[in-house]
């Protein structure tokens, strides 16, 4: 098993140098983040002990059982999954750097307001809904703008960019305008001039589309399945409000 993740991590490390070099981009400029739901906490000190420093939970039951054992491993924690409010609290005891999903007006004043009460900060991508499906979490795009005034009013979150979860298709041109999409939005807001806002980084791509996400411009490519191998729980299970 480790053999493999290991091979798996070194051909992804290939795969996005070569869509790097075809973008005419560094290839430092795009961070591997390991999606690391459903793996277990084994597995996942392995790859930290590989050098890999970026790993990112779905939920926060799963961000707690797995805190324990790697905690005396150097590593970054981002947050990916849907957020409840009730579990604000939660969240913050597990050493999460950034929550890659904020999009709703009530999540961002709860946090903010923990936070203050707290006395501390976090960064915050704003997440929004590039695929139009209705069951995926995630700002609409034409409310983004006004979204992210909003949130940038609130002292304690770090607004850094945007994320996104791109339409699961074959079809690579539908795929690509979810990535296109949130890259204008990311032009937008830049022009925009948003005091406490910074837009560097750009969430999106995952195992089947982080190629073209990189050609349109990601800065962090989310990737699970193509390391750790298939799950047995169905994305939709992450990623639907039911
Ligand atoms: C699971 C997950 C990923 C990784 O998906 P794979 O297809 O396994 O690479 C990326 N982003 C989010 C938000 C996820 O929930």
């Amino acid at each position: 098993m480790e053999a493999e993740i290991l091979s798996n991590i070194n051909t992804i490390k290939v795969r996005i140098e070569a869509a790097c070099e075809k973008s005419n981009r560094p290839a430092k400029s795009v961070k591997l983040l390991l999606a690391t739901k459903t793996v277990p906490s084994d597995r996942i000190k392995f790859v930290l002990q590989m050098g890999y420093r970026l790993i990112a939970e779905n939920r926060i039951q799963e961000l707690k059982e797995k805190f324990e054992d790697l905690k005396e491993i150097d590593h970054v924690n981002h947050f990916i999954g849907h957020l409840q409010t009730n579990k604000i609290k939660d969240i913050l005891k597990y050493n999460v750097s950034c929550i890659q999903s904020l999009d709703r007006i009530d999540l961002a004043t709860k946090l903010n307001d923990r936070l203050e009460l707290e006395k501390r900060t976090i960064d915050v991508l704003i997440q929004v809904n590039t695929s139009g499906e209705e069951s995926k979490f995630g700002i609409h795009p034409d409310l983004a703008i006004d979204f992210i005034k909003q949130v940038a009013q609130f002292k304690n979150l770090r607004i850094k960019g945007l994320m996104t979860i791109a339409l699961l298709s074959a079809e690579s041109e539908k795929v690509r305008e979810c990535f296109r999409l949130l890259k204008s939005l990311q032009e937008q807001i830049i022009a925009a001039d948003i005091q406490n806002v910074e837009m560097k980084e750009l969430s999106m791509g995952m195992s089947g589309d982080f190629e073209i996400a990189i050609e349109e411009g990601a800065t962090i490519v989310r990737v699970g399945t193509a390391i750790f191998g298939e799950r047995l729980t169905s994305d939709s299970y992450y990623w639907n409000e039911n």
